[in-house]
C-alpha cells in the first residue's frame, strides 16, 4: 500500500506586490511523510504560519531551498535557529544550491551553519538523501541570475520552482508523477521576466502528465484572474486534474 503524503501550502504569493504587500501569504510548503517533515522555500512568514499549523519546529528534519531570493528564504535563518532549538538539537539538514550558503550573495548567516546536521548542495542530476527522503535536482533553471533547480522530492512530488520557460524542460522533467507543483507567476507570458506563465505551465503539465498539478506562487495578475478559475480551465482543457493552491491549503496524496 502506498503511504500517504501531506503537503501544506503555507502561502501562495509570488512576485513583488502579492508577496511584499502581503496580498497573499508566503512561506513555502511543508511535506509530511511517515513522520518525516521537510519544509520547502521558507519565505516571509513561514516561522509564524508553521506555528499556526501546530508544527513543533524541532520535529522538522529537512529544509529545502530552491534559490536565494527573499520570497523563498526570508525565514530560513529563523527556522534554522528554531528547528535546531538554538543549536541544542542537531536534527536539521539543509539542501540548497551552493550559492545559498557560500559566496558573497549567501543568505544563510555563517554562524548558524554549525546548527545544521548536514548541508547538501543541489545540482542538476544529483540526488541527495536525508533519512531516506530524496531530493533530486532535475534541471537547472534560468531565473534572473539566481542558481535554482527544478526538484523531484521523495520521488513523487515534482516541484517546478521559479524559472524562465525552456523547451528543454519538456524533455528533462520526469513524467507521470503523483503531483506536480508549478510556480505559475504570470497569466500572460512576459519575455523580460524569468517566470512561468499559464500557457507555459499548461505545456509542462500536458507533457509531464502528473496525477495532479498544483499551481501556486501567484503575481497580482494571477490573483486578479482568480487562480481557481484558471486551474479549472486548465483541467478542462488538459483532462488532468489541476488545482490552485490556497494559503494554508492541506493536500493529502
Ligand atoms: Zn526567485
Ligand atoms: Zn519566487
Amino acid at each position: 500500500m502506498r503511504t500517504r503524503t501531506k503537503i501544506t501550502f503555507l502561502g501562495t504569493a509570488g512576485g513583488r506586490i502579492t508577496t511584499f504587500r502581503l496580498v497573499r501569504r508566503s512561506g513555502g510548503f511543508l511535506i509530511e511523510k511517515n513522520g518525516f517533515l521537510a519544509h520547502v522555500d521558507p519565505g516571509p512568514g513561514a516561522f509564524v504560519y508553521l506555528k499556526e499549523k501546530g508544527i513543533d519546529y524541532r520535529n522538522i528534519n529537512l529544509l529545502i531551498i530552491s534559490h536565494l531570493h527573499l520570497d523563498h528564504t526570508a525565514d530560513a535563518n529563523t527556522l534554522i535557529e528554531a528547528c535546531s532549538d538554538g543549536g541544542r538539537n542537531k536534527n536539521l539538514t539543509l539542501f540548497c544550491p551552493r550559492s545559498v550558503v557560500e559566496g558573497s550573495s549567501r543568505i544563510i548567516f555563517p554562524y548558524l551553519k554549525n546548527r545544521l546536521k548536514v548541508v547538501g548542495f543541489i545540482e542538476e542530476g544529483k540526488e541527495l538523501l536525508c533519512n531516506g527522503f530524496s531530493v533530486l535536482g532535475v534541471m537547472k533553471h534560468t531565473h534572473h541570475g539566481a542558481e535554482t533547480y527544478g526538484l523531484l522530492l521523495a520521488g513523487e512530488i515534482l516541484y517546478v520552482s521559479c524559472a524562465r520557460f525552456e523547451e528543454r524542460m519538456l524533455e528533462v522533467y520526469p513524467k507521470g508523477k503523483r503531483v506536480m507543483i508549478l510556480n505559475t507567476t504570470f497569466y500572460s507570458r512576459r519575455s523580460a521576466i524569468d517566470h512561468l506563465s499559464v500557457e507555459e505551465a499548461k505545456d509542462l503539465i500536458r507533457e509531464c502528465k502528473p496525477s495532479l498539478a498544483v499551481i501556486t506562487h501567484f503575481s497580482m495578475e494571477m490573483h486578479e484572474k482568480v487562480p481557481e478559475k484558471v486551474a479549472e480551465a486548465l483541467s478542462d482543457e488538459l483532462g488532468i486534474r489541476v488545482i490552485a493552491a490556497r494559503d494554508g491549503m492541506e493536500l493529502t496524496i
